[in-house]
């Protein structure tokens, strides 16, 4: 039986990441995924992402989202694939509101150009938008909008180019770790190896039950309209946006990018469930209730086409995990992306595979280390 250096469960988005990273760092690798290549039953699908450098989730974000815009040009080049598409990026929102102030903070301790657009200004050089008048957004030209499924197509072919072995429509059933190594059990056969790695998705509940982070798995939909006049919602001409509005809704959206029409989602309004219960249909409620959200600033969105449900993986408080498992030395978890991983694919495979071959990163990744969630070890603190 082959011992493998590293067994890499999940092929998604941040798995097919770090499967390549670590293949292209001489380990011997065995991907495992439960499903097909490039699938539409988790979190990485539905032909958009966007990213953006300014980031108002926080600033201790941006140092990794800088290197990430690099590696996403690199993926690129060494694929020949398309996946970046920069059409610039307006977070817009009431001044006071999160989306403004935490996007400015960003942008403005780390110098990523930007600009501040009161409302006028918007309307101006925006004409599919319609603010408020009490309310602003800032411009960040960088911004724009990544492919998933184009992702995790490259890292694939990264991997399988670097010499991963890569099993699909294999399910992991166990997984154990020991002094000596790690055992893994799937639907066909049992594989061993020196080391783990577990990108679970929204299985991350039941994968990493002892991890001791209370994940909520959550239900959401994207959308897809079609405007009566297109041109205007073309990417050369339309930002990806994402716009808080004063009652705290969060909705965002893209330029027309694909036959499918114009997408457009919500940020808060998930549903708990799991990945293997959701209901993936939509229901008319749901689509009156983002055509009058959306509707409300983007009056040409035009009609309703189609819409596909997509999966959230929360941690209490919406940071990543990213570490070696407190009770596994030998196992490196990335999970609980929170609905806002994506932009961060390639520099989390870089990441997992510093853990993994040398024990530590140079990245900034304190913020992702589960042990805060751990009370024992929140007292010592
Ligand atoms: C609607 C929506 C919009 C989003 N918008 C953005 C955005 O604009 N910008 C952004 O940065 N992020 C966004 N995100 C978040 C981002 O897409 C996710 O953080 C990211 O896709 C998570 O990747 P993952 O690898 O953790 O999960 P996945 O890509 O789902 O991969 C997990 C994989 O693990 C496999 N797996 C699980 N259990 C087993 C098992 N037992 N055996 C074998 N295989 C197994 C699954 O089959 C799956 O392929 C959005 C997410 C959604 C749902």
């Amino acid at each position: 039986m082959t011992h493998y250096d590293v067994i890499v469960i999940g092929l998604g988005g941040m798995g097919s990441a770090a499967a390549y990273r670590l293949a292209q760092r001489g380990q011997r690798v065995l991907g495992i995924d439960q499903f097909a290549p490039v699938h539409n039953l988790g979190s990485s699908h539905g032909g958009s992402r966007i990213t953006r450098q300014a980031y108002l989730e926080g600033p201790d974000y941006v140092p990794l989202l800088l290197r990430a815009h690099e590696l996403w040009d690199e993926v690129e080049r060494d694929t020949g694939r398309h996946l970046f598409t920069r059409c610039g990026g307006l977070m817009a929102g009431p001044p006071d509101s999160r989306t403004i102030t935490g996007s400015v903070l960003s942008a403005e301790k780390f110098d990523i150009p930007h600009e501040l657009l009161d409302a006028a200004e918007i309307r101006r050089r925006f004409p599919t938008v319609a603010p408020r008048d009490d309310e602003v957004a800032l411009y960040e030209p960088g911004a724009g909008f990544v492919s998933p499924e184009g992702s995790v197509a490259a890292h694939l072919q990264l991997a399988a180019r670097h010499g991963a072995e890569l099993h699909h429509e294999e399910q992991v059933f166990t997984w154990s770790t020991s002094e000596s190594g790690v055992r893994v059990g799937t639907t066909s056969s049992y594989y061993t190896a020196s080391r783990l790695v577990l990108c679970p998705g929204a299985w991350a509940p039941s994968l990493l039950a002892d991890l001791g982070v209370d994940f909520e798995v959550q239900r959401q939909v994207q959308y897809w309209f079609e405007p009566a006049d297109a041109a205007p919602f073309a990417a050369d001409r339309h930002p990806v946006y994402l716009w808080e509005t004063e009652q705290g809704d969060q909705f965002y959206g893209f330029p027309a990018h694909s036959p499918q029409g114009v997408k457009v989602a919500s940020h808060y309004a998930g549903t708990p469930c799991t990945a293997d219960t959701i209901d993936r249909r939509v229901h008319d409620d749901e689509v009156r209730a983002i055509t009058r959200l959306v509707g409300s600033r983007l009056p040409k969105l035009g009609t309703f086409r189609r819409a596909a449900t997509c999966l959230y993986t929360n941690t209490p408080d919406e940071d990543f995990v990213i570490a070696q498992h407190p009770a596994h030395p030998r196992l490196v978890v990335a999970c609980g992306f929170s609905g806002h991983g994506f932009k961060f694919v390639p520099v989390v495979g870089e990441i997992v595979a510093d853990l993994v071959v040398d024990g530590s990163t140079t990245h900034p990744i304190a913020l992702f280390d589960p042990a805060r969630f751990d009370p024992a070890g929140f007292d010592e603190r």
